[in-house]
């Protein structure tokens, strides 16, 4: 059997995770990240994680194949270097060597939404309806932002300076909302749970007899994604026109995401995507209409992400076979 360790670094903690050849996660274990040191500590405790998640699964650090990191902010997956993450301070931190000296086994190193969409395309949403595996596949996450991540014939890709394939930072409504990037009406202003929210108050604001009101006590600020989508189950009005409007846009999104890249799969993931055929309905429905491969003989299949939050760390830990 091989052994792969995955790494999810983040902001608050480092989790590690022991995968196998079946792309099963085996054992985890988590230390804090305490951001602001410097690299070479923070490489000192994703060390430690790795050698107590191996002690946890039973087997030797020697017997690990490789050893992947997902990294917030811009990653030069070649270098494997952190070009820049703002919340961990980091300014071209070359994680990868770091760790490596450490582990004396294979590091590699990708951003970390890449890496769950890589997770989820090796062992989860990244598969067609018969099972057979894919080579080309866009994940989006749904959450307080939105993430994207695209594989193109089986490999990350981000670009020429790996600032790339950030989707949620694509425009949908010129002068929309303003976004944190400092443009206005971005995919993630709409599309984020963040987004679905902004929605939903909104209508309720225009809609003070709305069941939304009763399912959050009066008060805008227990307001969550599932709000709207549960106010239309029950036949509300406003509800169903909140949940509209926001599968309307992520529509919009995805049809622009199959008409640049037509992928086998479009795969969503994020809190958002646990509605489920709620979600997904809508979202057929645009495609249908809306999408040029509606006239081709292949067409995108959109699915909702099944490995949740072990995605990132699965990803992670496989990144090195992405050469083979
Ligand atoms: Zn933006």
């Amino acid at each position: 059997m091989k052994y792969y360790i995955g790494i999810d670094l983040g902001g608050t903690n480092i989790v590690a995770g022991v995968v196998d050849e079946n792309f099963s996660l085996i054992a985890t274990a988590s230390n804090k990240t305490n951001a602001g040191r410097p690299a070479d500590q923070i490489a000192e405790t994703m060390a430690q994680t790795a050698a107590q998640v191996a002690e946890k699964a039973g087997i030797s650090m020697e017997q690990i194949e490789s050893v992947g990191i997902g990294s917030p902010g811009i990653v030069d997956s070649q270098k494997r270097e952190v070009i820049f993450a703002s919340n961990l301070d980091f300014y071209n931190a070359p994680i990868g060597q770091l760790l490596e000296d450490r582990l004396h086994r294979p590091v590699f190193l990708a951003n970390d939404a890449d890496a769950a969409a890589y997770g989820e395309f090796m062992a989860g949403a990244g598969k067609t309806e018969n099972g057979q595996h894919i080579s080309n596949m866009v994940a989006i996450t749904l959450g307080t932002g939105v993430g994207s991540g695209i594989i193109i014939n089986s490999k990350i890709y981000n670009g020429y300076g790996f600032a790339g394939g950030e989707f949620g930072h694509t425009v949908i409504c010129l002068n929309g909302r303003p976004c944190s990037c400092g443009r206005k009406g971005c995919i993630e202003t709409y599309c984020s749970a963040t987004g679905l929210i902004t929605t939903t108050k909104e209508h309720m604001q225009s809609n003070p007899d709305s069941l939304m009101w009763k399912l959050c006590d009066g008060d805008l600020d227990k307001v969550d994604g599932r709000t709207c989508f549960d106010a239309a189950e029950q036949g509300d009005k406003a509800g169903q026109a909140a949940v509209e409007e926001y599968t309307n846009a992520l529509g919009e999104a995805i049809v622009n995401a199959i008409n640049t890249l037509q992928p086998e799969i479009i795969c969503l993931g994020g809190g958002v995507s646990k509605q489920g055929e709620n979600l997904l309905r809508p979202i057929r429905s645009y495609m249908d209409r809306f999408c040029f491969d509606r006239f081709a003989a292949h067409r995108t299949q959109v699915r909702i992400a099944e490995l949740g939050n072990d995605a990132g760390i699965i990803g992670a830990a496989l990144i090195g076979l992405q050469a083979e």
